[in-house]
């Protein structure tokens, strides 16, 4: 069987890691020049089965009501987009009902813890240094009352069997002393020992390494694909400079995949969510956290690479645009130096970017064949938790092909639009 997955990024790649260990012939189309150029690139790098809830819920409309189309909020549309957005909100309000949305969570959830055991198990198997820190995540708060609402979230977790507690500021400095330094030390966290971090685009350059390193494995760079065309003897990936058969097609475009699928008259609401990091050096690798978290006052993740230092923030609906300029990143700025004063050496010089989060309507992926389209599969959607659920999704997808066994609860991601 020849596949092709078109998209060099973390889901694509790891989609064409997993079929070609399964022994097929793969290819990778990717537009940029090298994979892991677009979403994968320089996200926030946590690992989180302990975080894997959809934003859809009853009271989300309310939740940023007023700062909605403020163009500095932290979350929030650029009113010309909303205008465009209008049949995703419409079925993202639809799927925030607290039944759909609890269920959308619990699926979630468990496809995530499952996909970290994989991400782990590939570390192990393979030795591949991504910059990974295996001492949890920590999800801090600077009041009392938050706090005590992560207890619900907390026992959620416990009870689907992931290892997480709620610890309190003293505690919390005992586990990462890092944070006494802080302006204003927090008053606890839930720590999530499931949760990990490490580098994204490392993995998915290793593992596109591993696939060119293989008798049937092939990445294509630089390669746009236009369309794909079912005909006799397979289905074609046609891009300018080039048309290929094969016998399946997996579409893993992260926030492209929408707009692609629609041209082949496929629906599938996925909206490009925005947001902005900043991979930093420090002044003192004695003063380097050792444990990623976020920040959940300020929507900030904070996490230590090997020797660095990345900053995240910011989900905002404004089309497919990846610009950025420096007022995008005061918000990083101001929390790391308050969180860890003193740390970033802010005169280095900084990675900064912006990447598009392929945020479906209802907060879970699709991976499964196209109805309709002989050959045609997908492998998208995966908002904020992409490289998250990144090893599930694949295996999910390479055993739906192979008509092996599925895990149980994957019909929660099969083609629903
Ligand atoms: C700011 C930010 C922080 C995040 N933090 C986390 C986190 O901490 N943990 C987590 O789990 N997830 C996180 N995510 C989400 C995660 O990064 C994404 O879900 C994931 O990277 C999506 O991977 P993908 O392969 O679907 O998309 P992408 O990485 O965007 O890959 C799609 C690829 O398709 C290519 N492409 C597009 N069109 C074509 C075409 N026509 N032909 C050929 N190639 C094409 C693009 O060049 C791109 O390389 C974050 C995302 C952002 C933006």
């Amino acid at each position: 069987m020849r596949v092709a997955v078109l998209g060099g990024g973390v889901i694509g790649v790891t989609t064409a890691y997993e079929l070609m260990k399964a022994g097929i012939d793969v290819t990778v189309f990717e537009a940029g020049p090298t994979v892991a150029t677009e979403a994968s690139a320089a996200n926030a790098s946590l690992v989180t089965p302990g975080h894997a809830v959809v934003w859809n819920a009853p009271q989300a409309p309310f939740r940023y009501a007023s700062t909605l189309f403020k163009p500095k909020a932290p979350v929030g549309f650029n009113p010309s987009v909303f205008v465009r957005s209008i049949p995703w909100v419409t079925s993202f309000l639809r799927n925030s009902t607290s039944r759909r949305s609890s269920a959308a969570t619990t699926a979630i959830t468990r496809l995530a813890l499952s996909s970290a055991h994989q991400l782990k198990d590939l570390l192990d198997e393979t030795g591949f240094d991504i910059d990974a820190a295996d001492r949890g995540v920590l999800y801090w708060h600077n009041s009392e009352k938050d706090l005590a609402n992560e207890q619900h979230h907390c026992d959620f977790l416990v009870s689907e069997g992931i290892d997480a507690e709620i610890i309190d500021g003293d505690a919390l400095l005992a586990l990462e002393p890092a944070f006494g330094r802080s302006e204003t030390p927090p008053v606890g966290a839930l720590h999530v020992r499931d949760d990990f971090t490490g580098d994204c685009r490392l993995l998915t350059e290793k593992l596109a390494e591993s696939i060119e390193a293989a008798d049937n494995g092939h990445i294509t760079l630089d390669t746009t694909v236009s369309k794909v065309e079912v005909g006799d003897g397979g289905i074609a990936v046609i891009a300018p400079s080039k048309t290929e058969l094969f016998d399946n097609v997996v579409v893993c475009l992260g926030a492209a995949t929408g707009t692609f699928l629609n041209l082949h008259n496929v629906r599938i609401p996925i909206a490009p969510v925005k947001g902005y990091s900043i991979t930093a050096t420090v002044t003192d690798q004695a003063m380097l956290p050792t444990i990623g978290g976020v920040d959940f006052a300020e929507f900030c993740a904070i996490t230590p690479l090997g020797d660095r230092l990345r900053v995240t923030a910011v989900a905002r609906f404004e089309g497919y645009d990846t610009s950025y300029a420096p007022s995008n990143f005061e918000t990083h700025r101001r929390v790391a130096d308050s969180v860890f004063p003193g740390l970033v050496d802010w005169d280095s010089p900084l990675n900064e970017w912006a990447g598009l989060r392929p945020m479906s309507s209802d907060g879970k992926p699709t991976i499964d064949a196209v109805p309709g389209t002989s050959g045609l599969w997908v492998n998208a959607g995966h908002g904020y938790l992409g490289w998250t659920l990144s090893m599930a999704s694949a295996d999910i997808i390479t055993r739906k092909m192979l008509g092996r066994d599925l895990p149980r609860g994957t019909e929660a991601f099969a083609y629903r639009w």
